[in-house]
This record gives structure tokens, sequence and C-alpha cells, in this order.
């Protein structure tokens, strides 16, 4: 039997999950606040309502991707959207916490519906494309229920644990580790230019040390999940050698007056590690410092 599909907001990211299970010829229904913004929807093939009540009780798979978890709830908590509910599978794609999850998870459940979270780890152009991940977690069996469909949403989405909240939690680690790359070039990018190198320099030149910095970046995390932190013959550089030379950064802040903020955390997690393991530890020592 055919799935029939409700997507619930139609925004920028809304609109491509729904215009992509129209492409791929599932019935889907579509509706959104402003209901205009439903129209081109309805022009490939979609189904509206003017209540939501309605496009729920219609269909068997609900995907909600509105603004937050606030505008999700207001939705939801009506009487007459809560009480068409019941029976079908509620999946939570608005970007959300673990906690907003967890709590989602069992206000769902209660209404007698089962539940998945969703974290999209693209934008709207990726939707559909083999190489797009949405993450899912909760119930396995919801996932495998409807597994063509989400692998139709992007080819690379995975299940990534039982607890509801995992998936929020592992977008939120993975946007972490891009944060940290985005604020170090923004950083990085301060130290070229203020000794006058182009920025186009510092880009080829990031562009050439990147597979050095992506081989440190997974044997950090190898290291770590085995727990191997003590510096050994496979150890890539010693905490030691890299406080050396993060000292320069420490110099170059000083000397061209630039923002020492991030610097300045990174240099306390040094002096702690160095204090609580030596220099001869490898640089993976730090990882029990942030739990
Ligand atoms: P958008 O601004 O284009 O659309 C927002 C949607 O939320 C619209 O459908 C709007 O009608 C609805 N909305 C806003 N306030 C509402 C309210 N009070 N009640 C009911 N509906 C309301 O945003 P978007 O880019 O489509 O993002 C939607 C969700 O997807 C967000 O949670 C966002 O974090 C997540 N997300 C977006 C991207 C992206 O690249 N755009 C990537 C990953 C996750």
């Amino acid at each position: 039997m055919t799935t029939t599909i409700c997507v619930i907001g139609a925004g920028r990211m809304g609109s491509s999950l729904a215009r992509t299970l129209l492409n791929a010829g599932r019935p889907t229904w579509v509706w959104n606040r402003t209901a205009a913004r439903c129209a081109p929807l309805v022009a490939l093939g979609a189904k509206t309502a003017n209540a939501l009540a309605d496009a729920v009780q219609a269909s068997e798979l609900i995907l909600i991707n509105v603004i937050d978890h606030d505008a999700s709830a207001a939705l939801l908590r009506q009487e007459a959207v809560s009480s068409a509910l019941s029976g079908r599978t509620v999946i939570q794609l608005t970007s959300g916490s673990a906690r907003l999850a967890r709590e989602e998870a069992l206000w769902v459940e209660a209404q007698g519906a089962r539940y998945l979270d969703g974290a999209i780890m693209a934008t709207p152009d990726f939707i559909g494309r083999p190489e797009a991940a949405l993450l899912y977690s909760g119930s396995l069996a919801s996932f495998e229920a409807h597994r063509d469909i989400l692998l139709t949403l992007g080819g690379r989405s995975a299940h990534v644990g039982d607890v509801p909240g995992q998936a929020s939690a592992l977008d939120t680690a993975l946007l972490t580790q891009m944060w940290g790359g985005l604020f170090g070039a923004l950083q990085g990018m301060a130290v070229a230019d203020a000794e006058g190198l182009s920025l186009d320099v510092f880009r080829d030149q990031l562009s050439a040390f990147k597979p050095v910095v992506d081989a440190a970046l997974y044997d950090t995390i190898d290291r770590t999940a085995a727990r191997r932190f003590a510096g050994d013959a496979e150890t890539l550089a010693s905490l030691g050698a890299h406080h050396s030379a993060f000292t320069h950064l420490l110099e170059a802040c000083e000397d061209q007056g630039l923002d020492q903020g991030l610097p300045r955390e990174m240099a306390r997690l040094f002096r702690e590690g160095l204090s609580r393991n030596g220099p001869e530890a490898d640089f993976a020592s730090l990882a029990p410092l942030l739990r």
C-alpha cells in the first residue's frame, strides 16, 4: 500500500522535502501557516487543506518542518490535530535539542502515534540527492517501515540510535566540529592578514594542509574511542609539540592586537592537560577535560 505523507511547513526546507516526495511520485499533502506558500507544491500534484487536522487525518506519515519546536507544538497541540495523530507516525524534522526530542517523543506517543526524531544535515538544494544525510533516532521499526521514503529524501540517511534525542545530539555534535573549524578559519585569517598575507594564499595553503588536518582529526577520535591517551610510537604530535607551536598563536595575537578570546580558552585546556598528563601525552589526552 502506498503511504500518504503530510508535510507540515512549506518554508525553504519543507518545500524542498515536499517537492522531492512529489517528484518521486509519493502521494503528499502539504500545509503551511500561510497557505499561499503551498501553491507551487499543489501545482506539482500536492493536496492541501484549510484545516491542518484534515491534512493529518488524510495521511499516515506526518513530516514536520517549521521554524522551531514552539511553532511545531502550537500546531500539533491543537485539540483537532492531536486527536488526528492517533495511529500515525510523526517524524519531527524541525531543528531542536535532544531534550526537546525526548519531550516530544513522550507527548506524541501519549497521543497513540509513533515518533521518530530527525536532523537534517543538508541545505534545501541537497534534499533528494544521494549524498544528503538526514539522521533519525527513536523507533527503529518506524524507520524501517518508512525506509524507502526516508532514503528518497537523502541517500545517506541513517537511523543513528533508539533514543529519540540522539539524532539532535549528533546534529549538535557535528555542527560543533564545523564551528570549531569555521571559528579557527576566522582566527587564522586574522593572523595571516596581520602579517600581510593575502587570503588567497591562506586559502590555497589551507587546501594543501587539509589532508594532514583531517588525518589528525580522525586520529584524535579513534584514540579517544580507544582511550589511547598516552603518547606512543604512533602519536602524530605530542601535547608538548602541539603546545610549543600553539604559543606562536598567543604571541601573534599579542603582537598584532588580535582578539584573544578563543586562543585563551585553548591555552587553558593546554595548561590543564599538560599539568595532568605531561608533554609526552597524545593530543587526544585533552578529551576527558571536556566531559
Ligand atoms: P523558513 O524560514 O524558510 O521556513 C519556516 C517555516 O516555518 C515556514 O513554513 C513558516 O510558515 C513556518 N513557521 C514559522 N513560524 C511559524 C509559526 N509560529 N507557526 C506555524 N508555522 C510557522 O525556514 P527553513 O529554512 O525552511 O527551516 C525550517 C526548519 O528546518 C528549521 O527548524 C531549520 O532549522 C531546519 N533546517 C533548515 C536548513 C536549511 O538549510 N534551510 C537545514 C537544516 C535544518
